[in-house]
């Protein structure tokens, strides 16, 4: 150790969108005292990642039967945890309907969440038009409808955590990540604020991964997500959110908060083309937007109003849409927490206990 280097930290968490929120509360609260940084170039609830705006749905609907009941635990145990940790409601329960052709995806879904017993019924798009009427479900057999649904309030939960690591003693750092190595103590990470110490490190850097550490680039592909605000008679548990599982894309929508106003969005992949820079300006794109529009005016009764506003997001895309937690292999004391691909915010709090257990094993 040089005479120079600082002193060494038990826990350094690099990333402060959801996923690394997540995982710095819950190593603060399991264990109290713990010298934990949190780096981050960013104020909480930039708009540059993906954990910014004021709504995501949370659903136990997926084609794969791990996930339908990871997300039925998070729903059941580690969102109402954080609702009294954090002094309020974070979610709005409502439900979430899923369509599209039976050649698509949606049987895939269906097995699953039949596999898993969940609550979520199987009915005929008559009686999914009768629910609700001011869908169309244009072409549907039958719709999944999800009682495990809901809106989470995604400002709330980011400024409640922001606010909860502070008061834990986690240490804000507002400085960027610039390269990793092994320590005596477990890593060093230098930064653009000096260099930093410590134990156990968690890279939870979202569409950045791969600009830090370029092995994981695969796993967390940068893509930006074009996403945008009709004027439409919907309200969070009033109105469902909802997913249409077509051949080759998959759209998504929800009420957002305060009501009057339809989000939704195509679930861009990005399949085919470079990825996106995450550091560059970012511009709604009209065409991609256009292109939504013209959707919900096939799947809406009556359709949306003129486009209100729009905001830019941005995914980190992994194979299959899974999620790449490991060790990495160079540096056994940091965790690699690739957990994006538009999908990780309703797991966030079970992604980040068990990013923190991991790491305080080792501290
Ligand atoms: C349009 C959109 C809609 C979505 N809808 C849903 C939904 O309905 N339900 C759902 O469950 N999920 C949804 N998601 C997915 C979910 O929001 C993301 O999976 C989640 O926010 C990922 O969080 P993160 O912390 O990994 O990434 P980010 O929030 O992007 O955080 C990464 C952080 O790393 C920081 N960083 C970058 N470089 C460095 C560096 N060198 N050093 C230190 N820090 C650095 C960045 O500033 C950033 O704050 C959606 C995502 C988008 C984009």
């Amino acid at each position: 150790m040089g005479a120079l280097d600082p002193p060494a930290l038990d826990l350094v968490v690099l990333g402060a969108g959801i996923i690394g929120l997540c995982a710095a509360e819950a190593a603060l609260r399991a264990r109290p005292g713990l010298r934990l940084a949190l780096v981050d170039p960013r104020p909480p609830g930039h708009d540059q990642g993906a954990s910014h705006g004021s709504e995501r749905i949370i659903r136990a609907t997926y084609a794969d039967p791990a996930l339908v009941a990871d997300t039925l635990r998070c729903r059941a145990e580690h969102w109402p945890a954080l609702e009294a940790l954090l002094g309020q409601p974070l979610i709005t329960p409502g439900p979430a309907v899923f369509w599209g052709p039976e050649d698509g995806p949606l049987p895939a879904y269906a097995a699953a969440v039949a596999a898993a017993g969940a609550p979520i019924e199987a009915l005929s798009a008559a009686e999914a038009r009768r629910r609700c009427p001011s869908m169309t479900f244009a072409g549907a057999e039958r719709v999944l409808w999800d009682h495990a649904a809901g809106v989470i309030h995604a400002d709330l939960v980011l400024a409640g955590l922001a606010a909860r690591v502070e008061r834990l003693g986690g240490q804000r750092v507002q400085a960027a990540a610039l390269g990793l190595a092994p320590d005596p103590v477990g890593l060093r990470v230098d930064t653009s604020a000096g260099p930093l110490r410590a134990a156990a490190g968690l890279l939870c850097l979202g569409g950045w991964l791969g600009g830090l550490r370029p092995a994981s680039a695969p796993v967390a592909v940068p893509v930006r997500q074009h996403v945008g605000f009709w004027p439409m008679d919907v309200a969070p548990g009033r109105s469902p959110a909802w997913v249409h599982l077509g051949r080759d894309a998959l759209h998504y929508g929800l009420p957002a908060r305060g009501g009057g106003l339809m989000k939704a969005a195509l679930h861009a992949t990005g399949a085919g083309r470079p990825p996106d820079d995450p550091d560059a300006p970012i511009r709604p794109d009209p065409v991609a937007l256009a292109a939504v529009e013209e959707q919900l005016r096939a799947w809406f009764q009556p359709g949306p109003g003129p486009l209100r506003r729009a905001e830019v997001c941005l995914y980190a895309n992994a194979p299959g849409d899974a999620f790449f937690i490991e060790p990495l292999p160079e540096l056994p004391s940091a965790l690699q927490v690739a957990a994006c691909s538009g999908h990780a915010f309703k797991l966030a709090p079970l992604v980040g206990a068990r990013a923190a257990e991991w790491a305080l094993a080792r501290v």
